[in-house]
Parts: structure tokens; C-alpha cells; sequence
């Protein structure tokens, strides 16, 4: 009996998807036995009936591409595992058909019941939400930190649908494009797939902006003859030495660079193609052993630049320090014929091959050769163990966690140093803070400044390749709101934010039995409904935020007692917003300061000067004047404008002001002496207070001191900033 499938395809059609299937079947044949390979007959059976007369867009008979996805697996991917290969076959039939997965699951086992499901989840997440790539993302993620397989099913059905996108519409298409570009690509990236990854950014970049595409691949077409002719006066001296000198069997290749990443070269440098100069690489791979490989690669190395004149500045050691993604190889760059700049790639053949499969390769040397183990191994397990760790944090937003997981995973890396040599990968912009977390959460904690290269500096200080970093700690320096605006890794924002919310938990616990002690004192009960009205009067959105500043002491229990008072004055009859009212009706209208009819003091948190940007907020006490840029004014003002009034200086009062600087720096001899000889002598300023404190050479102080406006004080910073080993000199503002 014919079956649908049979009588929908034509007898060419029907001839590809055999032909297919024979190509998938030879992929397999050196790690299929006769039992396998009859799983792998029936699997495909099972999904041809089940897609049934099902097309692609493209009109092809739809089992092709699952056919296609299972062979990328295997032969691009490098995964030769059963299971994965089923599972890639089946990858679409319960999205698509009428299949469940408990089907699956009785057919072909919980191993291949599981792959395929986690495939499933993902297409399933595909809503029309706006989110929806960062929740995909995170499937994947969570998916694949279960089991890998499912990532790399994924990436090869990803790459096969890139291949045949020109049936699509242009929305889908773009659509599919960003998502590939957001997710896929550094997921290939991150697991060591390069050419997968080269690949799906190609098509990118052929689909998006083909003429640029076509431009770049017409001129590596133009240029390749002349390019294999210098490529082959390049290598041939090294090529007669390494056979004299080397133990080992070797083997040389060249690789064109991707066009999309030449493409991106030429945007980020400005400059033509013909300029951009590393187009090709040269690779000498050597057939070492595990054990000899390093000293092989070395003695290759010595070589080769004792015939060319190498760039050390371009020196890639991952021998002794992989990459975070387990690659291993030297690199460097060396001054061939005719004065061009050529980069030498020197890898033995296990590194070659962890390179080209990525970890899959790997798994196959582990079986093979019992016990060595690879960076591979370690950066995959560290990789999927932080992903693990910050799934399962509940506090992380989940489009925090992806966009950090992504800044991890898609930026380029720097290398640093501890004092005592050991080298750390960190993501490229990551601060001398990102590294204090990196060392331990408890050294991050308490970081209060670093030296990178002897040189003190500050925690927001980008880290730079080379730098050796040491973080000065202080047992009285604590996290803070400003340090998640420069921390870059992950894991440093989490460790911040965990001890923010601890703070504040703590604060709102001192200030709870702060207020209730006040309330008992008071002989008010806890329930009374004056409490709301004193949030009113306080501005404050709710009580818990009223015990958080009375535990932070950021409000002060006097204001609860004038709101008493006030109380008591209107006797309980007239509402207390009422009585505020009349009090205040004398403030209409545009104050300004400097003449005397109106009461005004000056905001303690942030210390107003003449000629600062000011408001004033309006109190039955009379003005109080901030800052514009104090967070407790921007605050009141998005509470209740009404009560906030612009103002401007339009005489100087002829009384000084205090001002408190903030002064962070080198803690050499002398320091101390010179900042008050610079305020005092040459500035004639008095000073009121000065708070230092000092750790390892580092320190960090208050100076409060006496101005006339800001200009005068301006005058003081300026003279400050000549003071050899002051790194920080600004003005001290409570709640910045
Ligand atoms: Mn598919």
C-alpha cells in the first residue's frame, strides 16, 4: 500500500529524500553499529510518515529539512551520538504534527523523549511578545545547561533554516536575522564553534545587506591567486626547517578570514578592503602527542620567528592560558616578504580539532585517550555552572540576566593579572570592581580602590589587557547604589544588589523598632490613623519606606515630632492637610533667596552654595533650599511639585557656606600636609573637619570647609587637582 508520502512526491523528489537519507547514513557509519543503524532506518520512517505530503515554503518535501539538520549535526557540528542524531530528525514532528511526545518517548526511548521535548519548548515560547527573544534565549539556556545536545540540535536547525531563508518574507526574515545574531551566534561562539559561527554571521550579512556581501566575496575572488602565490613564499623556508628540525609530522593551511568579519573590520577601522591586512592566516598544525604537544608548539614557534621578525606586542600564548572557551593554540603575527604583516597560527592537532568542533571533538578525545584532560572540559563546566547559578537566582530580572549572560557571552575578553601572577579572563570592559568579585565576593565587598600596575586608582577604572590589578579593601567599605551603574559582569551586580536589599532589610528593621519605641512613647497606638496622615505630611509613598530612612537615618525623628506638634495645635478637629494649607499661603509666588522676607535654611544633605542651581521645598517651618540635582528634591518633586518652588540667588549673603569635598588618592608622605597647605595657605580657606581613612597606601577622607559661593569653591578644586597623587576631588553630596 502506497503511503501519503509516496503518492504526494513526485519520483525526483523521492529520489532526493533517499539520497538524503543515504547521506546521513554514511555521516554515521563509523560510529553506528548494525543496531544503530537500523534505529536510525526506523527513526527516519518514523518522521517521513509523520510529515507526511508537509512542504517547506520553498515547495521542497518538509522531511528534507529535518534530513538536512541531522547531517549538519554530524558532519559540520562533529556530534556522533545516536540519541541527538534521532532527535534531529524528529526535531519538528511534534511541533508540526499530530505526535505527542509520550509517542516519541514509547518509540524511541526518554533519552530522545527528552531531547526532542526541549526542542519542542523552545519553538513553543515563539508568542507574539515582545520579549520573546529574551525568554527563547532563556530556554535555550536552561535547556541547555541539562544537556548540551539541545543547543547544538538547535544551532544546526538554525543554520539549515539560514540557508534556505529566500522563501521568506522580508518581516520574517528579519525577524529570524536578529534573533539569529542575538542568540545563536554567541552561543556558537561561546561553545567553540567557529565555523558555524563565521557561517550564520555570513548569511547575516548576505541576507541583510547582499551588495556589501557580494563586493567583499568579488574581491577575495580577485585577489586569491595573488594571495596564494605570497602564501606559498611565506611559508616555503618555514616548511624546510620545521621538516629538518621538528620531531613531529606537520601540515600547513591558510584561512581566509569571513567575509562578515572582514566586513566588520573595514566599518570598525574605516578603511578599504585593501587595507585591511590580516585577510589570511597561515596554520601550521602538528601531529604532537598530548605529551610533547606544548614543546612542540614552542620549538615551532622559535622557528619561525627566527626567520620572520615577530610583533611581540601580537603574541597570543592560549597554550598556557586558554581562552574562557577552552581554545588553545599560539598566535602571532610576523613581518613576512615585502614588509606585509602575517599571522601565524601554531596549534597542535588535538587543539586544531577542539577549535574546529568545539567541545564535541573533545568528547571524542576523551574517549580515546583515558585521563587527558582539557580546558575544553573546565571552561564548558565553568561556563554552564554560572548559567546554572544565575537561572536559579529569583532576584535577577530576567532581562538583566539576559542581557549580562549576553555581554558575557558576546564580548571579546581581557586578560589580567593578581599579584601573585595568576592570570583571569574577564569580559572586555570589566573594572578593577568586576575583578575584586571575580577574586571573592568578600574582597569585592569590602573594595575600596585598586593599584593596577602600582598605580592607585579608582574601582571604576576599566581594566586594560596585561594590567596587573591588586584591590585595596577597607573592613568599613560597603557596596553601593552607584557601583551597579559601572559593574559589568554578572556576577559582581548580583553579589551588589544581594547586599543592597540585605541593607535594606536591615534598615527597615532598626528603623521599625525605631518608630514603634517613638510611638509607645508617645502613647500612640500603631493602627492610629494619624500614622497616614503623617506619611502625607512626610511625602513618603509607605511606612515600610518611613522605617527604611529612620533606620538609615536619612529622616530625622524631629520631623515626626514637629507633625505632632502641629497635630496637637489643630486639636484633631481640622484635617491636618487643612491646617498645613493656611500655613503655607504666604509662600505663593516666586521666592528669591538673599533678601530676608523669607524664612529659609539650607538643606544639610547637600549643602546649597550662592550660585548653585537651587529649589526650594516648602515647609510650615519656611523654605528649605537643595540642590537641583539632590535626589531628596527630585524626589519631593515627583511626589508633589506643588510644594517645590524654582528659585535663583539674586543677592550673595555675606556669610560663608560649608562645603565638604570628597577627596580619594594616593596615601604617599605628606599627603595629608599638602591638601591643607593648598586649602588653608593657598586658598585662605578655614577648614571645619577633616575625616581620613587609609588602607595600603589608598585613602579616602571628607573635607569640610568654609566657602563665600561656588566659584570660590571651584577655585579650591582647581587648586587641589595639582596635588601629585590625588585621584578624586569632587563635591561631597548625601544621596548623589
Ligand atoms: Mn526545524
Amino acid at each position: 500500500m502506497a503511503t501519503r508520502w509516496e503518492l504526494a512526491f513526485t519520483e525526483a523528489e523521492k529520489k532526493s529524500i533517499i539520497s538524503a537519507y543515504r547521506r546521513l547514513l554514511r555521516a554515521c557509519e563509523d560510529f553506528l553499529n548494525k543496531a544503530g543503524k537500523a534505529e536510525l532506518r526506523r527513526a527516519f520512517r518514523f518522521a517521513i510518515e509523520q510529515h507526511g505530503d508537509m512542504r517547506r515554503r520553498s515547495g521542497e518535501p518538509y522531511i528534507l529539512h529535518p534530513l538536512a539538520v541531522a547531517l549538519i549535526l554530524v558532519r559540520e557540528i562533529g556530534l556522533k551520538d545516536l540519541s541527538a542524531v534521532i532527535a534531529a530528525l524528529l526535531h519538528d514532528v511534534v511541533e508540526d504534527t499530530e505526535t505527542d511526545i509520550e509517542t516519541i518517548r514509547t518509540q524511541f526511548g526518554d533519552k530522545v523523549a527528552m531531547l526532542v521535548d526541549g526542542l519542542t519548548k523552545i519553538t513553543r515560547v515563539q508568542s507574539p511578545l515582545e520579549s520573546v527573544q529574551a525568554e527563547t534565549f532563556r530556554k535555550i539556556l536552561l535547556t541547555m545547561a541539562d544537556d548540551i545536545r539541545v543547543a547544538l540540535i538547535k544551532l544546526a536547525d538554525r543554520l539549515h533554516n539560514l540557508r534556505t531563508l529566500s522563501g521568506l518574507k522580508p518581516e520574517k526574515q528579519a525577524k529570524i536575522l536578529a534573533e539569529t545574531e542575538y542568540i545563536y551566534v554567541p552561543i556558537a561562539h561561546r561553545l567553540g564553534l567557529y565555523a558555524i559561527k563565521a557561517e550564520l554571521e555570513d548569511l547575516i550579512l548576505f541576507y541583510r545587506e547582499p551588495e556589501k556581501y557580494e563586493e567583499i566575496a568579488r574581491k577575495l575572488q580577485e585577489t586569491a591567486r595573488e594571495r596564494d602565490k605570497y602564501i606559498q613564499k611565506f611559508i616555503e623556508p618555514i616548511v624546510q626547517r620545521l621538516q629538518n628540525e621538528l620531531p613531529v609530522p606537520f601540515k600547513v593551511e591558510s584561512r581566509i578570514k569571513s567575509i562578515s568579519s572582514i566586513y566588520q573590520k573595514m566599518k570598525r577601522q574605516g578603511v578599504p578592503f585593501e587595507e585591511v591586512y590580516d585577510i589570511f592566516a597561515v596554520r601550521f598544525i602538528l601531529d604532537s602527542p598530548p605529551s610533547t604537544e606544548k614543546a612542540d608548539c614552542w620549538r615551532a614557534y622559535s622557528i619561525i620567528t627566527s626567520l620572520y621578525r615577530p610583533n611581540l606586542q601580537r603574541l597570543r600564548d592560549w597554550i598556557s592560558h586558554p581562552k574562557p572557551t577552552g581554545y588553545e593554540a599560539l598566535h602571532i603575527t610576523v613581518m613576512g616578504p615585502e614588509g606585509r604583516w602575517v599571522e601565524v597560527q601554531i596549534r597542535s592537532r588535538r587543539m586544531h580539532e577542539a577549535a574546529e568542533y568545539g567541545l564535541v571533538a573533545h568528547w571524542r578525545y576523551k574517549d580515546n585517550q583515558n585521563g587527558h584532560s582539557s580546558a575544553y572540559d573546565e571552561a564548558l563546566e565553568r561556563w554552564l555552572s554560572r548559567i546554572r547559578s544565575l537561572l536559579e537566582n529569583p532576584d535577577l530580572p530576567t532581562v538583566d540576566l539576559l542581557s549580562e549572560l549576553h555581554l558575557d557571552i558576546a564580548q571579546e575578553e581581557v586578560y589580567v593579572f593578581t599579584p601573585k601572577g595568576e592570570l583571569k579572563v574577564m569580559p572586555a570592559g570589566s573594572t578593577a570592581l568586576d575583578f575584586a568579585y571575580e577574586i571573592h565576593s568578600e574582597i569585592g565587598r569590602h573594595a575600596i580602590a585598586a593599584k593596577i600596575n602600582g598605580r592607585p586608582v579608582l574601582l571604576n577604572t576599566p581594566l586594560q589587557n596585561a594590567d596587573q590589578v591588586e584591590i585595596i579593601t577597607s573592613e568599613r567599605a560597603e557596596p553601593s547604589e552607584e557601583q551597579l551603574s559601572f559593574v559589568k559582569t554578572a556576577r559582581a551586580r548580583l553579589k551588589i544588589r544581594e547586599y543592597l536589599k540585605q541593607q535594606r532589610k536591615q534598615a527597615i528593621e532598626r528603623g521599625k523598632a525605631i518608630f514603634e519605641w517613638r510611638l509607645r512613647h508617645m502613647g500612640i497606638r500603631q493602627d492610629d490613623p494619624m500614622i497616614r496622615e503623617l506619611l502625607w505630611y512626610l511625602r513618603l509613598p509607605s511606612l515600610e519606606e518611613l522605617w527604611y530612612r529612620l533606620g538609615k537615618h536619612t529622616i530625622d525623628l524631629t520631623r515626626i515630632q514637629d507633625f505632632m506638634r502641629l497635630k496637637r495645635l489643630s486639636q484633631g478637629n481640622t484635617p491636618i492637610i487643612d491646617q498645613l494649607s493656611q500655613q503655607l499661603g504666604l509662600l505663593s509666588g516666586a521666592v528669591e533667596v538673599g533678601h530676608n522676607e523669607e524664612k529659609h535654611t539650607y538643606a544639610a544633605c547637600c549643602q546649597p552654595i550662592p550660585f548653585d542651581a537651587i529649589m526650594g521645598y516648602v515647609t510650615s517651618e519656611g523654605l528649605i533650599i537643595h540642590r537641583t540635582t539632590c535626589k531628596e528634591i527630585q524626589r519631593l518633586l515627583s511626589l508633589d511639585s506643588s510644594k517645590v518652588r524654582t528659585l535663583r540667588w539674586i543677592a550673595t549673603p555675606q556669610k560663608e557656606f560649608v562645603s565638604t569635598l570628597l577627596l580619594e588618592g594616593e596615601d604617599r608622605q605628606g599627603m595629608l600636609l599638602d591638601i591643607v597647605k593648598v586649602i588653608s595657605l593657598r586658598k585662605r580657606k578655614n577648614i571645619r573637619s577633616i575625616r581620613i581613612e587609609g588602607q595600603a597606601s589608598y585613602f579616602r577622607g571628607f573635607i569640610e570647609l568654609y566657602v563665600h559661593n561656588e566659584p570660590d569653591l571651584l577655585s579650591v578644586i582647581r587648586a587641589l587637582s595639582e596635588v601629585r597623587g590625588l585621584l578624586r576631588i569632587e563635591r561631597y553630596q548625601a544621596n548623589p
